[in-house]
């Protein structure tokens, strides 16, 4: 698939923050080292040309590669000691260009990583304007800084809060933590778009509780949601790192197993079966549950929904069998 370097749409908002910040800077350095050039500064100049030449390497490494965590803390390293230096060279009147760079590393770095980079700044700061300074108009100075960084940090840190919380809530079932149907869409869609680049095999495995209906109806609902939730658990523990759980819906769910040819993902839902098979209930310890499998390998050139009703299909042929039993399509 071909790569369409400068679309926007398509990127995370991370990528966006860190390519708008760089650009800015960009557009920034380069008026700043025109001007400074014309007025003779040619000290300064030199700071703001190695900056732009950082930020044009920033810039085009996010274009180019989409990660952000190398580019953000090159970017704010590169703007605070830049800032720094300009301090440094013309004087404490220049102090305020402080507030833009340190605040801007809250939007490219983690909270805590933004907070030890501007911590070293703001003391390297106060080491340059001791000498130049007021004591009394140095306090004040560095009292509205750390103020406004210490917001930023809380503000920083109570965003991404919310947005794990937001991405946990739009993504995982509540009731037993596995992927929802929502996840799993945008995780086949990947998978598929994967494919297409490098076609290794990769399977789908369905499965769906035999006869859960009654477990409800003599145990309770809240039994049953005990019973769906320790399913999950077993399930989890038993998958690889690249593998992914869905609930489907209702006692229905589905595994994501890339590498996995049709063979050995039937050899992975008898093991799933045995265990499920296995498992004990505080609430009945004479309970035994079973579970249906369908195995499907993903097919070149299938649509999602083409795989998933190949699952869907050697699920109920496992169903047909008499329950309890794997079949692959
Ligand atoms: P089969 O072997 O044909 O699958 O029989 P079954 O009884 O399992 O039938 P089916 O899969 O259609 O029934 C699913 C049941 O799962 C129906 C519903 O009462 C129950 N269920 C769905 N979601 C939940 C849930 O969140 N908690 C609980 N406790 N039960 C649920
Ligand atoms: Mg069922």
């Amino acid at each position: 698939m071909k790569t369409q370097l400068f679309t926007l749409s398509d990127r995370s908002t991370d990528e966006v923050i860190t390519l708008a910040l760089s650009g800015l800077c960009l557009s920034g350095l380069l008026l700043f080292s025109v001007i400074r050039l014309a007025r003779g500064d040619f000290g300064i100049a030199l700071v703001d040309a190695a900056g732009f030449v950082g930020c044009l390497w920033i810039f085009w490494h996010v274009v180019t590669t989409r990660r952000v965590f190398v580019a953000g803390i090159l970017l704010s390293v590169l703007a605070l000691m830049g800032t720094l230096a300009v301090i440094f060279i013309s004087g404490s009147a220049e102090r305020y260009l402080i507030f833009p760079t340190a605040m801007a590393a809250y939007f490219l770095l983690s909270p805590r990583l933004a907070l030890l980079l501007t911590t070293i700044a703001v003391s390297a700061l106060t080491l340059i304007l001791m000498t130049s300074m007021p004591w009394f108009e140095l306090a004040k100075f560095l009292l509205s800084i750390i103020g406004c960084l210490s917001f930023t940090y809380i503000f920083a840190s109570e965003r991404n809060h919310q947005r794990d919380e937001l991405l946990k809530l739009s993504t995982k079932d509540t009731l037993t933590g596995a992927g929802n149907r929502r996840a799993m869409d945008v995780h086949l869609d990947e998978l598929v778009k994967i494919h297409l680049r490098n076609p290794a095999p990769m399977s789908m495995l369905m499965l769906d509780l035999d006869k859960f209906k009654r477990i409800n109806d003599k145990f309770g609902h809240a039994a049953g949601d005990t019973v769906l939730q320790q399913v999950v658990q077993t399930i989890s523990n038993r998958l690889r790192a690249g593998d992914h759980l869905f609930r489907y819906g209702g006692d229905e769910f589905v595994i994501l197993a890339p590498g996995l040819d049709s063979t050995s993902s039937l050899g992975l839902a008898e093991d799933l079966r045995n265990k499920i098979g296995s498992l004990r209930f505080d609430f009945d310890s004479r309970l035994r549950i079973t579970a249906s499998f369908g195995v499907a390998q993903y097919g070149s050139d299938q649509s999602v929904a083409e795989w998933l009703k190949q699952s869907d299909e050697a699920l109920f042929a496992s169903k047909k069998a008499g329950r309890n039993k794997s079949h692959a399509s």
